[in-house]
């Protein structure tokens, strides 16, 4: 029988064409989010082509500001090395309206997290990738 490796403490994100640019923006302190060359809308998650108009998708370094849509506080620890409470959120970049993104909260307590609370990007390193998370602005 094999033996199952540790699990990573976060699941790292397969890397390809279409979303490549979005998870290592984070080397040069940019949040990448594909907008559309044609109805010049932002997209996300990233795709191969505009889902409105089917337009070339080029991704677009953002601002990073945003403010918090709604979230939830996970207090299950799914692994040992990730402490818990834990804030899993939907951001609204300040870019456009329904730009939204998962991502942590981090840098405060969960309980102080509220809905429309401004908050910036920042970046976790886990080898190429670099994670959006988000701290109070
Ligand atoms: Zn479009």
């Amino acid at each position: 029988m094999p033996t199952t490796p540790p699990l990573a403490p976060r699941i790292l994100p397969e890397l390809d064409d279409s979303s490549r640019p979005y998870w290592t923006g984070g080397a040069a302190g940019e949040l990448r989010i594909a907008h559309c060359g044609s109805c010049r809308r932002f997209v996300h998650p990233p795709c191969d082509e505009c889902p409105d108009c089917g337009g070339a998708l080029e991704f677009v370094a953002v601002s990073g500001e945003g403010s918090v849509f709604t979230y939830t506080i996970a207090y299950q620890q799914f692994h040992p090395e990730m402490p818990t409470p834990f804030v899993i959120a939907l951001v609204e970049l300040d870019e456009q309206p329904g730009l939204r993104l998962a991502a942590n909260i981090v840098d405060c307590d969960p309980s102080a997290v509220t809905c429309g609370m401004p908050v910036r990007v920042r970046f976790e390193q886990h080898g190429a990738v670099f994670v959006p998370v988000f701290a109070p602005a």
